[in-house]
This record gives structure tokens, sequence and C-alpha cells, in this order.
């Protein structure tokens, strides 16, 4: 199973200023240090393995959607529709010659950061491609044609050219998908939210999103527990500081980077990927947020390591 990161920002998507550009490039130059490149490759080989990760990535971007590739599927796997669901459906193009699809999604919830990529969805536009829109929500149809209509988008959703089905999936029960097995469960968020366990060969991933937890309700955390038990991966809303998802911003619908390595060190799953970045956030205070939960990892640690990462858009984990 591989699991390919399309859009991770959180709430609407955000792109690099050119400051943030002049940033990293004059940092790059510090680094360089007067080294000199003969050519664009050499230059490049040196970005790629001596530079600091800070200068050259940047995390969150896109709004979410995170696919699942099965190795041997010729069918597709994703978790909602945000605006990376643009460069996904240009993957899916590319990758089809032409051939028509099957794509598979997987939504958590319908607000607008994570519908609002499906109408920039090329394969939808494709005679021939069949797209199955699987969720728990009873509006789940009604929110993408309501993002199509008159006088918010130029398309409406009947004349799109894929076959396009909404398939109604029930809360913690295990359903097979394209020899996937998905298990939805519920969310604390406004409008409710829903998680997903994805089951193959062996090997678990998490798709968590928009999800606020209470880990004081002994039963809440527990469920969780249970829902991310020996998980390979877990996806996890990390858009809030600790600090911040406590105090000013309870209730609002979303995690912290701490809550998120509790939860993986009560469920025994084995990497964290912070998820749903916070708009306001650089790069530097996501990293930040970053080698904050690592060091509560470190200091909370019992028996077993937990891995833990930010979710960049481009980044591929392998299980
Ligand atoms: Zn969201
Ligand atoms: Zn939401």
């Amino acid at each position: 199973m591989r699991i390919r990161f399309w859009g991770t920002r959180g709430s609407i998507p955000v792109a690099l200023t050119a400051a943030d550009v002049r940033d990293k490039l004059a940092q790059a130059l510090v680094q360089a240090s007067g080294r000199t490149f003969a050519t664009y490759e050499e230059a490049h080989a040196f970005a790629s393995s001596e530079l600091d990760f800070s200068i050259t990535h940047t995390f969150g971007g896109h709004s979410p959607c995170v696919e699942i590739e099965l190795p041997g599927a010729n069918e597709y796997f994703v978790c909602d529709m945000g605006s990376g669901a643009r460069p996904f459906g240009v993957h899916v193009m590319a990758k089809q010659a032409r051939a028509p699809a099957t794509v598979n999604v997987f939504m958590s919830h319908v607000h607008w950061d994570h519908i609002m990529g499906f109408p920039f969805f090329g394969p939808a536009y494709a005679p021939g491609t069949k797209i199955r829109i699987h969720g728990v929500h009873d509006v789940l149809e009604h929110a993408f044609r309501l993002q199509q209509s008159p006088p918010c988008f130029p398309v409406e959703f009947d004349p799109l050219g894929a076959d396009i089905e909404f398939v109604k999936l029930t809360a913690d029960k295990p359903h097979t998908v394209g020899g996937l097995t998905v298990t939805p469960h519920l969310q604390l968020h406004s409008g409710d939210s829903y998680g997903y366990r994805f089951e193959h060969a062996g090997k678990v991933a998490i798709y968590s999103t928009d999800s606020e937890h209470k880990l004081e309700n002994r039963a809440e955390a527990e469920g969780f527990a249970k829902f991310f038990r020996g998980a390979d991966v877990v996806i996890f809303d990390a858009m809030y500081a600790l600090a911040e998802a406590i105090s000013v911003k309870a209730d609002w619908g979303h995690s912290s980077n701490i809550v998120g390595v509790e939860l993986c060190q009560m469920a025994h799953a084995k990497h964290l990927v912070l998820f749903h970045h916070e708009p306001a956030n650089n790069d530097a205070t996501l990293e930040g947020l970053l080698k904050e939960a690592r060091r509560f990892e470190e200091l909370t640690r019992t028996d077993h390591a937990l891995k833990v990462s930010a979710a960049y858009d481009g980044l591929e984990i392998d299980l």
C-alpha cells in the first residue's frame, strides 16, 4: 500500500509567497557557501541531498486529498476532494493514457475545503470514467451538486462526462471496495465528520481529519485508540498546537500534534502523520510543531517508539 499526499492544508489552500521563496533561496545560498555547480543536475543533486528540509520543501499547499494506491490494482482510491484533487486528476489522466479510470472517493465530510477540488478533477469530465463517492453523510450528493450550481460555478454537475455514483456507508461497519476494506468512524466536528480505517494485505492506514478529541472523556479516547489500533500509519488532524486547542480554539472541531501522539501511543500505532495544517502557519512554525511532537513522543515513550512526520504535498509513504 502506498499513501500519496496531494493536499495537506486545512480550511483553505495556501501558496508560498514571493518573500517565502526569496527567504528559501537566500538560505540555500548561505548553505552552499561559495560552492559552484557546472550544471543544473549538479545543483539539483546538491539541493536534494545536502540542503535542510525546510529550504527544499513546503508543508501544506492544497486542501485535503490523499491517495491510497494498492499494488496491482486497476482502481484508484482517494480520501477527500480538496484542491489537491486537481493535481491528483492530472496524475490519473496521465497514468491512464486515455483508458477510462475507476476512482473510489471516501469523503470525511462535505466542508468546502474537502470538496472544492472536484469541479477541477479532470477525470470527472472524461466519458467512460467511473467515480464512486463514498460517505456516511446523507447530504453528500447535495453538497457536490450545490457547489456546482449557478451562480457559483460555470459547469453544472449533471453534464459531467463521468458516470458518478454516490455510495452510502455505515459507521463502524467494514465495507469492501475494490479489494480494500474500509471502516468509517464518527468524529467530533461541526456537522459530523468520519475517519476511515483502511486495511489491505495485513497493512492498516487511518485517515482521520477534521476531528476534535476530548481525551478527558475516557470512553471517547478508548474508542479512538481501538479505531487506530495497530495502524501502520495514522493521518491525523493536527491543525493546532496543544495550548491553542485546549484554550481559544476549544470546540473549533480540530485537534493538536500532542493529542495525536497520545492517541497513537494508546493505539500502539507505528507512524503519526500531522495533517490539515493551519493556513496561518508558515513552514518554520509547522516544523516547530513537528519537533514539539517528536520531543513529546520521546519524553512519554514507553514500550514502543512512534515515528512522527508532518504531511506535505508530494509526500509518499510505503507500507
Ligand atoms: Zn477541513
Ligand atoms: Zn471541516
